[in-house]
């Protein structure tokens, strides 16, 4: 008799691969070491679940093969998902910058529907089970299960996740395994995560939450640059700016990396329109600062700029106002690291895209063996990709390993 197709893995992409594969009619067995189902969807997005983006983009992800993804996409992309998720009871809305979340704010509701979609398609659930080792005969794959039991089966898909956040249930014990199925495993390092800096000159600025584009040095080298929302924290700066950059901090340990700020990217022509009009009234600098930025940046800015906290605009030159906007407009910071994996959102590295095929998640190495989600050496930025590259490979892979 035919054993059922098993997945290790029971998050986003593990589980989208078990309901689409029992679309073709397979029994599917699906093992998770949590005692749960979707443990981390669950806290994704602060709760809210950030499940895809509208503006979804193959060349935004960090992957070595842009093209890769994008057959990937092109097979079950961000439409595909939306309808997908309205399928089994999970309705989305999208801010206006493109990000989708489930009309109930709730990541919870969501996983309750996979959950429900699970045990209603008849997938066999194996929870509180953690699989310890893979081996292959020509056969079939045997799992080794941490209570002993050895497990056979034809048909494997691989969704155990990276090493991101390891208390909720990924921390990258399969890579062993599946490099002896003849895999290559890159190593992997925290991304998204938030970023260590010498905050020695910020002090005065902690807790303050703005708007900034990010620019990554390397020396005179711009490495990455990105915009978005940032916090500043006593160990460094955290929020999707500065995370869509760490894993190329990551990726350079021991190198001497520069990050400059400028929180001034939206309104810098405000500001000198303003400084213009002002030019020669004793309007104190730090008013004008305050008409674009937090209260808590000007004081900071003008001590560093060398300037007195009660600089009127009028007893500028042309010269100094100039300084003060390339300081405004790159913001420096030393970059001394990134936090660990117990405080970002995906992991980098793991098994290189080139050693699956996009068209059906298989592996090139290994047959009857599917590989799926964070295990893969991908990166999105904030704003749902990773969770819509989760749920996209596993879709996929589920529907093709059958035939
Ligand atoms: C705090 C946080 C917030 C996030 N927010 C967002 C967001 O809003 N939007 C977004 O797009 N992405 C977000 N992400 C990233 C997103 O959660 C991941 O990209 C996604 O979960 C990856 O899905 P996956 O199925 O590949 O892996 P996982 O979700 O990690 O699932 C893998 C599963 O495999 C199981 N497993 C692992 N090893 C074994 C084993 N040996 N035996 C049995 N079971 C095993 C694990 O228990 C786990 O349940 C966030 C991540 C974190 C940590």
């Amino acid at each position: 008799m035919e054993t059922p197709i098993t997945i290790i893995g029971a998050g986003p992409a593990g589980m989208t691969a078990a309901l689409f594969a029992t679309h073709t009619g397979a029994k599917v067995r699906l093992i998770d070491g949590n005692e749960r189902v979707g443990r981390k969807l669950l806290v994704t997005g602060s709760g809210r679940a950030n499940l895809t983006n509208q503006h979804m983009d193959a060349n935004l992800f960090a992957c070595a093969d842009p093209a890769w993804m994008k057959t990937l996409l092109g097979q079950f992309g961000h439409a595909e998902l939306i309808a997908f998720l309205e399928s089994i009871g999970v309705l989305t809305y999208s801010t206006p910058d493109g990000w989708c979340y489930p009309v109930s704010e709730s990541a919870q509701t969501v996983v309750e529907a996979f959950d429900n979609a699970l045990r209603l398609a008849g997938i066999e659930l194996v929870l509180n089970t953690k699989v310890t080792a893979i081996r292959s005969d020509k056969q079939s794959y045997s799992l080794t299960l941490d209570s002993g039991v050895v497990l056979n089966s034809e048909r494997l898909i691989v969704a155990a996740g990276g090493k991101a956040y390891p208390t909720l249930g990924s921390r990258g014990e399969l890579f062993g395994s599946l490099k002896a199925l003849g895999h290559t495993v890159l190593p992997l390092t925290p991304a998204l995560a938030p970023v260590t800096c010498d905050m020695t000159p910020y002090k005065k600025m902690l807790g303050v939450r703005l708007d900034a584009r990010a620019s990554l040095y390397e020396g005179t080298t711009l490495l990455a640059e990105t915009t978005g929302n940032l916090i500043f924290n006593e160990w460094g700066l955290n929020g999707p700016a500065v995370m869509d950059l760490s894993h190329h901090i990551s990726a350079r340990s021991g190198a001497k990396l520069e990050l400059r700020l400028n929180p001034l990217f939206a309104s810098e022509l405000t500001l000198r329109t303003l400084i213009a009009r002002q030019r020669s009234t004793p309007t104190p600098l730090r008013i004008l600062l305050g008409a674009v930025l937090p209260p808590k940046l000007p004081p900071v800015l003008l001590a560093k700029a060398g300037f007195s906290m009660d600089v009127k605009i009028n007893e500028l030159n042309d010269a100094q106002i100039g300084k003060l906007f390339r300081l405004l407009t790159a913001l420096p910071f030393k970059v001394t690291g990134v936090r660990g994996f117990e405080y970002c959102q995906v992991s980098a590295g793991g098994v290189p895209v080139s050693e699956v095929d996009p068209l059906n998640m298989r592996s090139r190495t290994a047959p009857n063996l599917a590989l799926v989600g964070e295990t893969l050496d991908v990166v999105g930025p904030c704003g749902g990709y990773n969770l819509q590259f989760a749920f996209s490979s596993g879709a996929v892979a589920g529907t093709k390993i059958n035939n």
